[in-house]
């Protein structure tokens, strides 16, 4: 007989999910993570859209250590000169709150204390080395040569998952599968947050940038979000560029999106409190692993569920909505007394149903769009040189708006049967 029911490896938000899940319906669950505590090998933006969590956690958004709604949502282009923005602002946030900005040691220590109160063993500062097998099957887990059973294994280690490589269940993170993030918290104070960001109570802004500025053919987004008293900037930066450029390097990306006009401003004075970087996943529907086997469910980052391109940058959202179907597969499997690849495939049946993949295949190729010179330079070139021509008065006759766009187009390297083919696509994709 086996130790545990479940043994969940790794401690974010798929994890301790798919934990509380389990352990709330009365099953034999250990969660353990390498970070000690929860939360401190973890990096996000992080927005948390977290309509998920009500499943498990009804009353998510008075208990969950959340910092600021979303109430202000900016997507822009930034040019070396220009900044040019989306600035959404609507009541509708404001009454239907979901998104959210969190700091990540505080949402994972508190995810997995729930995890905890549901009955769950959780332990903290252990790394699982590998899996234990017998008869192609999973039957375990191994730490420093000693083998913990249970009947199912859940891997939620995120977008580096070393255990579930090494057994083979998903490939290698290659430079089309993972980016890489670099992030830094600044402390500002409330005060001069609500005043920089024209906000007020526990109003947020969440900003994502193009940024077209960088030389040398590397493409990043970057963000900026507002918690309490502090803001949470980074960037995201897609490999293939980053390698092909060979002599630019992460921290130097986070340095100048820090140093650029439009964004200096907003965190002078700021006080740098944390410095961490962490791969983002970017694989798309067609580098999803089969999520489930003899003995074993893959979750979150692990199973390919972050959505990132540049633009868009979500994955804490299906990575609870991962972990708590792989509960359900579990509570069920627990039922029949059945852990095999047949029974656990009820998992791949509910994922199917699911926003997390029916996003990954409604999007696919989005990447190949979003990461591309159209949205990196050819966009923004025209965007800023149409918009300078039509704002500024420059003294001289005007020009009709098609005649600004034409000429914009040109100095942007694009012709019309570009623009309109790529915009296509684009459209297509989004
Ligand atoms: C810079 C950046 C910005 C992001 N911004 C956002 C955002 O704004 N909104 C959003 O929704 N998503 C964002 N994401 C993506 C999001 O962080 C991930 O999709 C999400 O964290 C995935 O959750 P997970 O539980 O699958 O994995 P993780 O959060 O990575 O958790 C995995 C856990 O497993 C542990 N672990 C790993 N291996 C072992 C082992 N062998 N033994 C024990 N423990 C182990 C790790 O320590 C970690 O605690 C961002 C990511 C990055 C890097």
């Amino acid at each position: 007989m086996s130790e545990f029911d479940v043994i969940v490896v790794g401690a974010g938000p798929a994890g301790s999910s798919a934990a509380i899940k389990m352990a709330s319906q009365g099953l034999k669950v250990l969660l353990v993570e390498r970070g000690d505590p929860v939360g401190s090998k973890n990096v996000s933006g992080g927005i948390l859209w977290g309509n998920d969590l009500a499943a498990i956690i009804p009353d998510w958004e008075k208990s969950a250590p959340l910092e600021r709604y979303v109430e202000r949502k900016v997507t822009s282009f930034l040019t070396g000169d220009s900044e040019i923005a989306i600035d959404f602002k609507t009541k509708k946030f404001q009454e239907k709150k979901t998104g959210y900005s969190v700091l990540r040691t505080r949402l994972d220590s508190f995810l997995a204390r729930k995890a905890a109160q549901a009955g769950a063993m959780v332990v903290t500062g252990v790394t699982v080395d590998s899996l234990a097998m017998k008869d192609g099957r999973v039957i375990g887990v191994v730490n420093e040569g000693e083998t913990i059973t249970a009947d199912c294994v859940i891997l939620a280690e995120g977008p580096n998952p070393r255990v579930a490589m090494a057994a083979g269940l998903v490939g290698k993170p290659n430079d089309r599968t993972v980016g890489i993030g670099v992030k830094h918290v600044y402390k500002l104070g409330e005060n001069v947050i609500n005043e920089r960001f024209n906000l007020r109570g526990n109003a947020g802004f969440a900003g994502e940038y193009v940024l077209s500025f960088l030389e040398g053919d590397v493409y990043a987004g970057g963000f900026l979000y507002t918690n309490k008293d502090t803001v949470s900037m980074g960037v995201v930066i897609n490999m293939a560029t980053l390698r092909k450029n060979g002599n630019t390097h992460s921290f130097d990306i986070m340095e100048k999106f820090a140093q650029h006009p439009f964004i200096s401003s907003l965190v002078e004075g700021g006080q740098l409190q944390e410095y961490s970087a962490h791969f983002v996943y970017e694989g798309g529907y067609e580098d999803m692993p089969r999520a489930y086997g003899n003995g074993y469910m893959l979750v979150g980052d692990t199973a390919g569920f972050s959505f990132s391109n540049g633009m868009i940058l979500q994955g804490m959202n299906y990575a609870i909505s991962s972990g708590i179907l792989a509960g359900e597969a579990a509570i069920e499997a627990r039922k029949d007394n059945d852990f095999s690849a047949e029974s656990l495939s009820r998992y791949q049946k509910k994922l199917d149903n699911s926003p997390a993949v029916l996003d990954k295949k409604n999007f696919q190729g989005i990447s190949n769009v979003v990461w591309s010179p159209m949205v990196h330079r050819a966009i923004p070139a025209l965007l800023e040189s149409s918009l300078y021509s039509m704002l500024y008065e420059s003294g001289k006759p005007k020009k009709h708006l098609s005649q600004i766009m034409m000429k914009s187009l040109k100095s942007s390297g694009m012709n019309s049967k570009d623009l309109m083919v790529q915009g296509y696509r684009l459209m297509r994709r989004m």
